[in-house]
């Protein structure tokens, strides 16, 4: 094995990518990161979550307050109903709103800085994992190494080549969003002043503003398909903005930075996260509707697991058991679905009216949301999520798996 050039290639530089490609890094690993962009590069996904912070805290990351703004709590408005309720998400650890161009350029430059040899502009085309090694073929070159990770996020290059992508059939939505520039309305100060995510109900989705450094904001509406109709364009978000009097009155005088954007279908599975000398985390394991900021959490602990699993089977030279990984299977379902059914438990219970409104009378109840949107899924004592993953639908997923 010591013949090849690398340890470990990582394909895809978004934050699944560099989390594992630094872990590896960290303690020795010969890393070569390939990602198929230049960065600084827009992505969509500002929103973090309390529990990455011990993630970033390992990677060496430090946050620096006029780049990026403290978020402290995320609340959920339905502005018809005249109702609204705040979940603060300040405690352990604080989480930030992140210009995503800025912060994963942050995230591969610290890469680098811990060794990850980084080439950028350069698209993996193929892969080939055997016994002895795994080949990757690049638009420039060809290299080997002993293992790969697939952080190529929603392109999924792994989980595609292997026919293992499965839409999440019942959140199938599209989004509509853009950014804003000199947010300086008065309406809008207490969005910078307390950094809080905000999710505005409306009958067709839901809006999320999320307020940046600079006074900033991503606004961005997410769509059920059915309820939509024909209109699917840039109308449909002015329409359901002009609708909206915290927007009106929030975006009065800003500037659009862009065009509105759209993406779709953006929730999957993926049922072969790990085999022969390769491992997928971040958004190429599977992905979620954003309704509750946890693609980037997940992209980070997906990541912090697989290379933590990693390591260990590189020192011992067992990294070719192709069920290396299987002992995190439980985690990562537990993680995922739990984030999954909390998902669709907003677009088909009627969450926010019937949970959310009712949590703000049972303190019991508030902790245990307050848990799920800071991240913290893996105590094993939250309630709440305990039923979530004990729903008829979780059982109904067990036992499409096991079929
Ligand atoms: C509408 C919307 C709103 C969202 N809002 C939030 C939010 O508020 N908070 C949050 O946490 N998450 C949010 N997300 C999700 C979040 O953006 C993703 O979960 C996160 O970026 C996943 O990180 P990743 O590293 O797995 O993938 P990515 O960040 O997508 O990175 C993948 C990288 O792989 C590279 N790549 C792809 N294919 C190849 C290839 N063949 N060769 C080389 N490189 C390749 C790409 O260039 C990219 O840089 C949102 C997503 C959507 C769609």
């Amino acid at each position: 094995m010591n013949d090849l050039d690398h340890d470990i290639i990582v394909a895809g530089g978004g934050p699944a990518g560099t989390t594992a490609a630094t872990l590896l890094a960290q303690r020795g690993h010969r890393v070569l990161l390939i990602d198929r962009d230049r960065h600084p590069r827009f992505h969509i996904g500002e929103s973090m979550l309390p529990m990455s912070e011990p993630v970033f805290k390992r990677l060496g990351i430090r946050w620096d307050k006029n780049e990026y703004l403290p978020k402290n709590g995320a609340e959920f408005i339905d502005e018809a109903a005249g109702i609204s309720v705040r979940f603060p998400l300040a405690g352990q650890h604080q989480p930030f709103q992140v210009e995503r161009a800025k912060f994963d350029h942050m995230m591969l430059t610290n890469a680098e800085s811990h060794g990850v040899e980084v080439h950028q502009q350069e698209t993996v085309m193929d892969v080939a994992c055997d016994a002895d090694k795994v080949s990757v073929r690049t638009d420039r070159s060809t290299y080997w190494a002993r293992y790969l990770i697939d952080a190529t996020g929603r392109n999924a290059l792994m989980g595609r080549r292997n026919k293992a992508i499965r839409r999440i059939e019942n959140l199938g939505k599209f989004s509509l969003y853009t950014h804003y520039g000199e947010v300086n309305a008065k309406a809008a100060d207490t969005l910078f002043e307390t950094g809080d995510v905000k999710i505005l109900i409306v009958d067709i989705g839901w809006f999320w503003i999320i307020p940046m450094a600079g006074r900033r904001l991503s606004v961005g509406l997410v769509v059920q398909k059915e309820a939509a109709g024909q209109q699917r364009g840039p109308a449909l978000f002015e329409r359901y903005l002009a609708a909206s009097p915290l927007l009106t009155a929030a975006l009065q005088g800003a500037v659009r930075e862009f065009d509105i954007r759209a993406e779709a279908d953006f929730s999957f599975t993926n049922e072969i996260r790990h085999g022969l000398r390769f491992a997928c985390c971040g958004d190429a394991a599977g992905f979620l509707d954003p309704v509750f900021s946890s693609g980037v959490f997940l992209a980070v602990k997906t990541a912090e697991a697989v290379a933590d699993r990693l390591h260990v089977a590189l020192m011992e030279n067992s990294e070719a058991n192709p069920d290396l990984h299987r002992v995190d299977d439980a985690a990562y379902q537990t993680g995922f679905n739990s984030m999954r059914f909390f998902v669709e438990r907003f677009y088909h219970s009627g969450l926010v009216h019937n949970l959310f409104f009712v949590a703000e009378r049972s303190k019991e109840l508030r902790e245990d949301i307050l848990g799920l949107l800071a991240g913290d899924l893996w105590t094993g004592t939250n309630d709440f999520q305990r039923k979530l993953l004990g729903s008829r639908q979780a059982r109904k997923l067990h036992a499409d798996c096991a079929r």
